[in-house]
């Protein structure tokens, strides 16, 4: 009987040493533990390094430190997150129990010199899991300087692998010095907002994309009838108007797209009609959210429901309610790109060297000869029209979506991507509030794909 009773003695305090090694991870980081506030435990947490190895954030003797450099830190303060859990989206939150998860290292057998953060959990040497991300510290940077002093989104990713190589948002800060006014200075209103997935923008002009795309797979022969714009024009119950009331003249789809002529895809959408429209923004990823990387993206939206003539029109040149995430612009330039089929996106290379995501396909959105008449224009508009660096074979759209009356105030939008074996990116540019429509978006995609030419080319 003695014997018995030793034995399970024994067999229960293995049980429970096993069970403590395998959960106390998971006891620890559950966010109702508030024994540990949530900075302390990134005081163990692993390493995030970019996709070069460049450290982004480490814990050092139960500090957690980010990059040396301050631009750095800030543009890919969203990303990474800061010592809170403010930025919903960042690695730092999402992942925090993962990152901060035990792994035992020989030395909690002696117990000997650790440091004092560690001691507290029952005598055990702990290290953070390593996370390995696909993005690249040094286009981030670039990125966070052309944006300036806007604020709005860029994000560049593999159309093949999905891989994000670049995904800034401003206002950014710094998470090694976040600034004490942070919550009452205006200059950095949403600062805790990954814009590129969590904000949704007025598409202006970018979405004569899911507009021809609707036009080309419902209407025979689309491409070959012609329309002379008169710069403005009474569609429905009001007008319909180009830029300054320009007259654009005539006009096919491939030059109608290339000037960004508003009457000519108003009156498209009007023809097309409430439902094929709304059908053909849906495939696009409107009035749905992506998920990737444990993370939701905001919603798009395309509502023409109780639309009049005239909204439906507008509503086909990316005015009236329409609203689109940057994430999705890209997935949309990467659909194209990709001959229909975009590529999930993702930032989460490995863990510890273990690999977390492979190429995965989402939904078909456009087809296969869809997305070639439109790569043919987008390369058309970005030759003919667009002052893009030019080191690339290149295909792209602008927007100007207006929000002041006078329409002397917009955000200004950039959609495309690279035709480059080696450079397979899509990617959209969303500056808010500028005062020069498109070519702020232009300059400042420009900066970046300098950069990647010289890291990639
Ligand atoms: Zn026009």
């Amino acid at each position: 009987m003695i014997l018995i009773m030793t034995f399970a003695f024994f067999a229960g305090l293995v049980y429970h040493t096993v069970n403590l090694a395998i959960h106390a991870a998971e006891w620890v980081a559950v966010p109702s533990n508030t024994h540990l506030p949530a900075h302390d435990r990134l005081e163990y947490a692993g390493k995030i390094l970019d996709r070069n190895g460049v450290v982004l954030a480490q814990s050092v003797e139960c500090k957690r430190y980010y990059n040396t450099d301050e631009d750095v830190r800030k543009a890919c303060v969203h990303i990474v997150g800061d010592n809170t859990v403010n930025i919903a989206t960042a690695v730092q939150t999402v992942y925090r129990s993962k990152l901060t998860n035990f792994r035992f290292t020989g030395s909690f057998l002696f117990g000997l010199g650790l440091p004092e953060c560690l001691k507290k959990i029952d005598d055990v040497t702990i290290t953070g899991n390593d996370f390995t991300l696909t993005i690249d510290s040094r286009l981030q940077k670039v990125a966070l300087q052309a944006m300036g002093n806007y604020k709005g989104a860029m994000f560049f990713y593999n159309y093949k692998t999905g891989e994000i190589l670049c995904m800034v948002s401003t206002p950014a800060y710094d998470p090694q010095n976040v600034p004490e006014d942070i919550e009452t200075n205006e200059a950095y209103a949403g600062a805790y907002l990954n814009r590129a997935l969590s904000a949704s923008y007025p598409p202006g002009s970018t979405f004569k994309l899911v507009t021809a795309n609707a036009a080309l797979e419902s209407i025979p022969d689309i491409t070959k009838s012609t329309y002379i714009c008169p710069g403005v024009e009474t569609v429905g119950e009001s007008t319909v108007s180009c830029y300054q009331h320009f007259p654009h003249g005539l006009l096919d789809m491939k030059e109608a797209l290339a000037k960004s002529c508003n009457i000519y895809f108003g009156k498209l959408a009007l023809a097309l009609g409430r439902d094929t429209m709304t059908s053909y923004a849906e495939k696009m990823g409107f009035n749905q959210h992506f998920e990737f990387d444990g993370i939701r993206t905001a919603d798009s939206e395309y509502d023409v429901s109780q639309a009049n003539d005239n909204q439906l029109a507008w509503s086909g040149v990316g005015q009236y309610t329409v609203l689109e995430t940057p994430v999705n612009m890209a997935m949309v330039s990467g659909a194209i790109a990709n001959g229909g089929t975009p590529v999930k996106p993702y930032f989460l290379d490995s863990i510890n060297g273990f690999s977390q995501n492979t190429p995965t396909l989402c939904s078909q959105m456009l087809s296969k000869p869809s997305a070639d008449s439109l790569r043919e224009m987008m390369e058309y508009t970005a030759n003919s029209y667009l002052a893009l660096d030019h080191q690339f074979r290149i295909c792209a759209k602008t927007g100007t979506a207006e929000i002041s009356d006078d329409g002397s105030v917009a955000h200004a939008w950039l959609t495309g991507f690279l035709v480059d074996e080696k450079c397979p990116l899509a990617f959209s540019v969303v500056l808010e509030r500028v005062e020069s429509g498109s070519t702020e978006a232009i300059l400042a995609a420009n900066h970046v794909l300098e950069a990647i030419a010289q890291y990639y080319a």
